[in-house]
């Protein structure tokens, strides 16, 4: 065959497949060029998944008429004039390329009124070739209508999905552009039932309730706040980023919830999903991911959006700036508003997160005695030489030297006084205890934010007792709040019950409360939940775990007994071993 140029029809229908991929493509060409217009209000329809219908009615500027078959030429824009104009571009749109590729391969009518004609008009096409035009009115603005989509392009409307899925796709397209204008009032209505519709009040944070839900909203931090206090120097004044990014108590298993906005332009952008990911470290677990809105306004001339037709991807002049402003401004909304712990910093003795321990000298806690002076905390210098010449004080432990564990239930120890076998778990159930009773005296307990939510249902009488203390319960730790009909969302647990069973705890607590007096709700929740964070018996434990034990227990208050009364200790005297075994 020989060389030769190809007819426009192919031409058209060439460019057209870069363009429109699938119906969600079609959907952000149109919402587009609404944004474009300057529309405060942008209506979507669709049907038979965007193959069948798609509308898109806007309150914008409108096309005057003498432009409006001239609108569906390529490379026809209003938006660029010249070659400088490429090196700066404001607009979403610039390419002239939409409407000419769209109405290629479908059937398209438009209804659109420029405020500086008399009257609105009306234009049909079919393939791209005009059939029909005339005056029609209308408000200013402009509503286009697609029909019959990709039709006359097999091969690609074989690629496409079911219509659920397409229309996943488009609600996903207006949803970034609801996240994008908030002061945009946006609505979607899919095959007839509505499914997206925004305020257009200009707030961010009220299109990501409507997008993602209030329980996520409420978990939302706002970028920007201080850029001024950025560690490493103030940030470029070129660029600016706002917009909002959860608490890492919310977190979700893949990337789709993380939106990028260069001046307003939705893009993709894996440097920048990096980049968020980045100043998370540490705060989510492997594998989760959290929500993310994020703006980036920097001088037009510093990015380059014109490296590919649908405009999604683009490059910036310096990425690492970006980059590091990105990940430092989300880092400092986590570090400035996040309350709760990460994960890397709960240390894994016992389960517990162990407090920086006073020093021996410094001044009690409350309710917390010091064991005697001639007891060296932390180090058992005891030679065995005069046992029983120091009486053991009548509430707080000797200093004791670890010897192995028994039955792996058991601390076997050596102390001044002879030989002691602890129960690990009632001994554990006392330190516990006495930590909780602290930490809420001092409101100093140590929470674990979930990562989801997780709903807690309860029996029609535990949830008289719930409704009587949820309100209190945060003071331990526990963050709750009513979930529909006897259920509840608990959104934080008290870290000593992370990775327990603290839904037993509750239930057991809530029984106990259903039970007797209600006065004592209190104790009976310390009970409780200290006894479901103790380690078990029958749990291996290494050296160091017991030794820690036994420097914790040496300075409870009440080491004696565990907090349900039991014993936590049985002592063997030195004296009582001498006549065991017939010594004197
Ligand atoms: P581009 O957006 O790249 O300019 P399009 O093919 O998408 O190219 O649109 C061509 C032109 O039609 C635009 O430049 C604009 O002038 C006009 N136009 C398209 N849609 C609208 C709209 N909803 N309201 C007003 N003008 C529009
Ligand atoms: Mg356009």
């Amino acid at each position: 065959m020989p060389i030769r140029i190809l007819e426009p029809q192919v031409v058209a229908r060439i460019a057209a497949g870069e363009v429109v991929e699938r119906p969600a493509s079609v959907v952000k060409e149109l919402v587009e060029n609404s944004l474009d217009a300057g529309s405060s209000q942008i209506a979507v329809e669709v049907s038979g998944g965007g193959v069948g219908l798609i509308r898109v009615t806007d309150n914008g500027a409108g096309i005057p008429a003498a432009e409006l078959e001239l609108a569906f030429q390529r490379y026809a824009t209003s938006k660029i004039s010249g070659l400088d104009d490429l090196e700066s571009i404001s607009s979403l749109g610039f390419r002239g390329e939409a409407l000419p590729s769209i109405a290629a391969v479908s059937q398209v009518e438009i209804v659109t009124w420029a405020a500086s004609d008399p009257t609105g008009n009306y234009l049909n096409l079919k393939e791209g070739v005009t059939v029909e035009q005339r005056s029609q009115g209308r408000a200013q603005g402009t509503t286009i209508t697609v029909k019959n989509l990709l039709r006359n392009v097999p091969a690609r409307l074989k690629f496409l999905k079911s219509p659920t899925t397409e229309n996943g796709h488009i609600a996903n397209v207006v949803s970034q552009y609801a996240l994008a204008y908030p002061e945009v009032k946006f609505t979607l209505s899919s095959e007839g039932r509505a499914v997206l519709r925004t305020p257009g009040g200009g707030k961010v944070i009220d299109s990501i309730s409507e997008i993602y839900g209030l329980e996520i909203a409420r978990e939302m931090l706002e970028l920007g706040q201080g850029e001024n206090d950025w560690q490493g120097g103030p940030a470029p004044p070129s660029v600016r980023v706002s917009g909002m990014v959860s608490a890492p108590t919310v977190s979700r298993a893949n990337r789709d919830y993380l939106s990028f906005f260069v001046n307003r332009r939705w893009i993709n952008s894996r440097l920048l999903s990096w980049a968020v990911e980045e100043a998370y470290h540490g705060l989510l677990m492997t594998g989760r991911h959290p929500v993310a809105v994020v703006n980036i306004s920097i001088p037009a001339s510093e990015v380059d959006v014109n490296i590919h037709p649908t405009k999604t991807e683009v490059k910036f002049q310096n990425e690492r700036l970006i980059f590091s402003a990105v990940q430092k401004a989300v880092r400092q909304a986590l570090i400035a508003q996040a309350p709760v712990p990460g994960i890397e910093e709960v240390a894994t003795v016992y389960g517990v997160k162990t407090q920086p321990r006073p020093s021996f000298w410094s001044p009690p806690e409350t309710g917390y005695h010091p064991v005697s002076s001639s007891h060296q905390a932390g180090s058992y210098h005891h030679t065995g030489s005069s046992p029983l010449a120091q009486p053991t004080p009548s509430l707080s432990l000797p200093a004791l030297r670890l010897l192995g564990q028994l039955a792996g239930s058991y601390i076997i120890a050596e102390g001044p006084e002879g030989l002691y076998l602890i129960d690990q778990h009632a001994a554990h159930e006392r330190i516990l205890f006495e930590q909780i009773e602290r930490q809420s005296q001092r409101r100093l307990v140590e929470v674990q934010g979930m990562l989801e939510p997780a709903t807690f249902e309860v029996t029609p009488q535990q949830d008289a007792s719930l409704k009587a203390c949820y309100l209190d319960l945060p003071e331990f730790g526990f963050s709750l709040e009513p979930f529909g009909e006897r259920s509840y969302l608990v959104r934080a647990v008290p870290l000593l019950l992370h990775k327990k069973d603290w839904g037993a705890a509750l239930r057991e607590l809530l029984d106990a409360l259903a039970d007797g007096d209600a006065a004592d709700w209190r104790e009976k929740l310390m009970i409780s939940f200290a006894c479901h964070g103790a380690i078990k018996a029958g749990q291996a434990l290494t050296d160091d775990e017991m030794r820690e034990m036994l420097r914790q227990l040496e300075k409870a208050a009440t080491p004696n007994s565990c907090p349900h009364g039991r014993p936590t200790m049985i002592r063997l005297s030195s004296a009582q071993l001498e006549k065991e075994f017939q010594r004197t």
